[in-house]
């Protein structure tokens, strides 16, 4: 019991990237690895650092650490519930490609903004 594998959680707070789609924070090796906990069977991240670098971003703010989705108010807040555990960045800078979020509505994922800065892009 409580035996969650900590391989997701990140090994150094050195290049660190957040997931565009989930939030989910790891290093870059570990995305380039493992691809995302969450989010792989979509984004295809393991083996394909660009995809790494298009699906993920190294700009956010707040790091929640999700241990047990299952009752945390923090899976609650963000929306998280089905989400492995590891650690969740509050707010991703940045979009996913517009081809990727447009094959992500074909499997019927949709894509919201983890972006909460409100930036107006033109
Ligand atoms: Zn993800």
């Amino acid at each position: 019991m409580a035996n969650a594998s900590m391989e997701t959680v990140p090994k150094s707070l050195r290049d660190l990237r957040a997931c565009l789609l989930c939030s989910l924070i790891k290093t870059t090796d570990q995305f380039t690895y493992d691809g995302c906990d969450n989010c792989d069977e979509f984004l295809r991240m393991r083996g394909n650092r660009d995809m790494v670098y298009d699906c993920t971003s190294s700009s956010f703010d707040g790091i929640i650490s999700m241990m047990s989705p299952d009752d945390s108010w923090v899976a609650k807040w963000q929306r998280t519930k089905n989400f492995k555990p590891g650690c969740y960045a509050i707010s991703v800078t940045g979009r996913l490609p517009a081809s990727i979020i447009r094959d992500l509505k074909a499997s019927g994922v949709v894509y919201r903004s983890r972006d909460t800065s409100q930036k107006s892009s033109s």
